[in-house]
């Protein structure tokens, strides 16, 4: 199969990769419908996480099921499925408690690379979700998103305790950003407040359910936050971009007593002690339960009530994967779909 492999810090390349087969009986193989270029591959891609080696790359996925493996039972062959960016079992003690991306048997698909044709799935009871019949094929970039960044964005505003009458600010207007205003809207927020600078972004989060527009960012964004929220600041805020800028921006536009959903994944975020404990806020994030949220999201989805696939603003062939890192990398692209 062709699948992409990451050599060195901007060096993309689709190339042959071995087709995957059944390791363990609770494996599942899917034909990828659809695939993309998420905003934690740009790490490596710039350099800035270590690499190791070429990796094959990417952890979002739907898809037809192939195959199945002697222990599954919840898919079979013909169906279409959704999937986390955290393989799960669904069974131990903190999945039950709704932290799937924390199960003691999780496999990270990053580590799988499904910017592919054909993807092995572990643990594939626990981690698959089937849709209701076969979708059709306008459904399926929402379907992709719901895979990490709608999921990961829906984490991020219910961590950050977003619901009726409630004040929500968003750090960052990448894909994960732009989800969580969705979320934030369809939890039942009254005010949502998205921080961003670029035009197209801003429309999206308008029609997404953005009441606010912010510009500023940095010191500059927490006084306006604090000016639109009669100087307390929000209720909940939700930080997407993961870094020492974007958290601190983040717990300093925070009430006290309000709550950070952080989403993004952090490099080199140092918190100051002294400063977290005068700012009585609550701080709640790390890699999004999206296995929790998917039964809810495909319904959403599949009854046209959201439509998260917008966040995709080009889509490429998979053998075109560099051209789309490319693109995300110069902010060309909000998100970048691939067709195997
Ligand atoms: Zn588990």
């Amino acid at each position: 199969m062709r699948g992409v492999v990451l050599h060195a810090p901007g060096d993309v390349r689709v190339e042959q990769r071995q087709d995957p087969a059944i390791v363990e009986p609770t494996d599942a193989i899917i034909r990828l419908a659809a695939t993309c270029v998420c905003g934690s591959d740009l790490w490596p891609y710039r350099g800035i996480a270590k690499m190791d080696g070429p990796a094959p790359m990417g952890h979002e996925y739907v898809g037809v099921v192939e195959e199945v493996g002697s222990q599954v039972s919840t898919v079979r062959p013909g169906q279409f499925v959704v999937g986390s960016f955290v393989a799960s079992d669904n069974t131990c003690e903190i999945c039950r408690s709704g932290y799937q991306s924390g199960c003691v048997q999780r496999v990270m698909m990053g580590a799988v690379g499904t910017q592919s044709e054909l993807a092995r799935i572990p643990l594939a009871d626990g981690t698959l979700v089937a849709t209701p019949g076969t979708p059709g094929p306008d459904l399926v970039p929402s379907l992709l998103a719901a895979s990490d960044v709608l999921g990961t964005g829906w984490f991020g505003a219910a961590a950050a305790q977003a619901g009726p009458g409630k004040t929500v600010a968003v750090v960052g207007d990448g894909a994960v950003g732009l989800c969580a205003v969705l979320a934030a809207r369809q939890l039942g927020a009254e005010r949502i407040i998205a921080m961003s600078r670029h035009e197209a972004r801003q429309r999206l989060a308008m029609e997404f359910g953005a009441t606010d527009i912010v510009t500023e960012r940095g010191d500059e964004g927490v006084a306006r936050i604090k000016e639109l929220t009669g100087g307390l600041g929000a209720h909940s805020v939700v930080e997407a971009v993961g870094t020492q800028e974007s958290m601190t921006q983040a717990i300093r536009s925070t009430r006290p007593g309000g709550h950070v959903g952080y989403v993004g994944v952090a490099h080199d975020v140092a918190l100051p002690g002294d400063e977290l404990f005068f700012s009585l806020v609550h701080l709640h994030g790390g890699p999004a339960p999206v296995r929790q949220y998917l039964p809810e999201l495909i319904e959403l989805i599949c009854d046209r009530r959201i439509d998260p696939g917008k966040v995709f603003d080009l889509t490429l062939p998979l053998d075109q994967a560099a051209e789309g890192y490319r693109a995300m990398d110069e902010r060309r692209a909000v998100k970048v779909l691939l067709r195997p």
